[in-house]
């Protein structure tokens, strides 16, 4: 099933997701909806809030189906270790058509579950490292904007209202 995903302006996305705690059929399915309804509308990574379900998940795929074993399930993610610095222009299905150079840390390591409650490492560089960051605020209730100057997201705010008040978001 393809959710249609949340866009700015929802309070979904601004409050902190729930942890999952049930590892049952539900979640697989749940997880597997998600991979579909992220490639339909052409991302690289989703996280539950974005489909309206505040719980701790996100789907990332940085090679965009290219390869099997990129695909990713990040259930109850924390950030264990950060290195370096990059900037890198930064998208997000939740603020569509827009772009911003962001910068983050170079270098991440996660801890998380996978959708069979088993803990595991990784660590992603570049956009990889800014999926899992990028991904896990959106479970803390963050958007990209809030990594941008105030100028910036003022004036991003100021299009989506515009964008809102002509029916176009
Ligand atoms: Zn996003």
């Amino acid at each position: 099933m393809i959710y249609p995903i949340v866009k700015y302006g929802d309070p979904v996305l601004e409050k902190k997701a729930e942890p999952v705690t049930f590892f049952d059929d539900e979640l697989k399915k749940l997880v597997d909806d998600m991979f579909e309804s992220m490639y339909a509308a052409h991302g690289v990574g989703l996280a539950a809030p974005q489909i309206g379900i505040a719980k701790r998940l996100a789907v990332i795929d940085v090679t965009f189906k290219e390869d099997p074993d990129a695909k990713l399930v990040l259930v109850n993610p924390e950030i264990i270790h950060t290195e370096g610095r990059h900037s890198q222009n930064e998208g997000c299905l939740s603020l569509p058509d827009f772009r911003e150079n962001v910068t983050r840390p170079r270098k991440v390591t996660i801890r998380a579950q996978d959708v069979n409650g088993k803990f595991y490492e990784t660590t992603g560089e570049e956009l990889l490292a800014r999926a899992f960051l990028h991904e896990t605020d959106h479970l803390n209730g963050k958007l990209y904007m809030s990594h941008l100057s105030a100028l910036k997201r003022d004036l991003m705010k100021r299009k989506i209202r515009k964008l809102m008040k002509a029916g176009e978001w």
